[in-house]
């Protein structure tokens, strides 16, 4: 993936792109796969949560994480909240016990899709673990990778805005399936900024960029959240990827796009894309020297026409000219 075809913004003139100095990308549905989270992600916290503790038990950070959970588990208990399963404090001789009810108590919060802080960050220390020792890839799409390239290449600056933490992003696009994008990538955003529903998160998102909100393009699954983004003076375009389910009106108060690649409406971008695809760019280099040796012959207007010629080294390039 070399620079070798870099162009600037001015030469490219995509036009969804006009205009546009920093791309903001949603995670899930939009840059990957919802059943990643959902069927990879989340499952693997259920198989792996009691071997984790287990292992980890002795370990500051997990018995900071289970501490943090007992506090949420007694203050559910004192809130009247239905099935919680309360977490006792750990004596010289209840491991097992402890552990029991941490993994029932977080199985139960998963099923009921609770958010809470305590799971969040134990889920986040599992997902590292499994990431780092390459239990678990980050999937992107397959157009994803190749155009955050392009666009990095062309100086577009890149943010990431998800509800998952910015740890479990940043764990993501490092370890994804297309290596480690962390490096192309600008800054990454999540709840704590606040909800990616309201405009006043996009405004936020908008000053620590440092560019104005109309040259900011946000991309998401989500139709609210392209209302929240426009109310906040971005542009966004819905991206509808195979498994989702469009609402209509997306389609009417949106540009809808269901590749990334489509930001690049050019022949050359289209090339670039290819190239950086299928990493062989043997073709369009070949291509570039046919040029060079045929401007050096004096030819002019039947270059781009001359690509099946050369063999036949000016003969018919002859009777061709006007
Ligand atoms: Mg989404």
């Amino acid at each position: 993936m070399g620079p070798q075809q870099k162009r600037s913004h001015d030469e490219a003139e995509p036009s969804l792109l006009e205009g546009i100095k920093a791309l903001i990308f949603d995670i899930e549905g939009t840059t990957t796969p919802v059943s990643f989270v959902k069927n990879e992600l989340f499952p693997y916290i259920k198989e792996n949560i009691e071997s984790y503790l287990t292992n980890g038990y002795e370990d500051e950070e997990t018995a900071k994480d289970v501490a943090l959970l007992r506090d949420e588990s007694k203050k559910d208990k004192e809130a009247g909240v239905k099935g919680v399963v309360v977490i006792p404090v750990a004596t010289d001789s209840n491991k097992a016990e402890v552990i029991e009810a941490c993994v029932a108590n977080v199985k139960w919060q998963m099923d009921q899709d609770r958010k809470g802080t305590a799971l969040k960050q134990l889920q986040g220390h599992m997902w590292r673990e499994a990431y780092n020792e390459g239990k678990v890839m980050g999937e992107l799409y397959e157009d994803v990778a190749p155009v955050l390239q392009q666009l990095a290449e062309e100086d577009f600056l890149l943010y990431i805005y998800s509800s998952g933490s910015v740890e479990s992003q940043k764990l993501l696009f490092a370890n994804s399936t297309d290596g480690d994008l962390t490096e192309i990538l600008n800054g990454f955003f999540d709840t704590t900024i606040g909800s990616k529903t309201e405009s006043e998160s996009y405004k936020k998102i908008t000053e620590e960029i440092g560019v104005e909100a109309s040259e900011i393009l946000f991309l998401t699954d989500n139709v609210e959240e392209a209302k929240a983004a426009t109310q906040a003076g971005l542009t966004a375009l819905i991206v509808d990827r195979e498994e989702n389910d469009l609402p209509e009106e997306a389609r009417k108060n949106y540009r809808v796009i269901n590749s990334f690649n489509e930001l690049f409406d050019d022949e050359e971008d289209e090339e670039e894309y290819k190239r950086l695809t299928t990493g062989d760019n043997g073709e369009f280099e070949e291509e570039e020297e046919d040029l060079g040796e045929e401007e050096g012959e004096g030819d002019d207007d039947d270059l781009e026409e001359g690509e099946e010629e050369d063999e036949g080294e000016g003969e018919e390039e002859e009777g061709d000219d006007e």
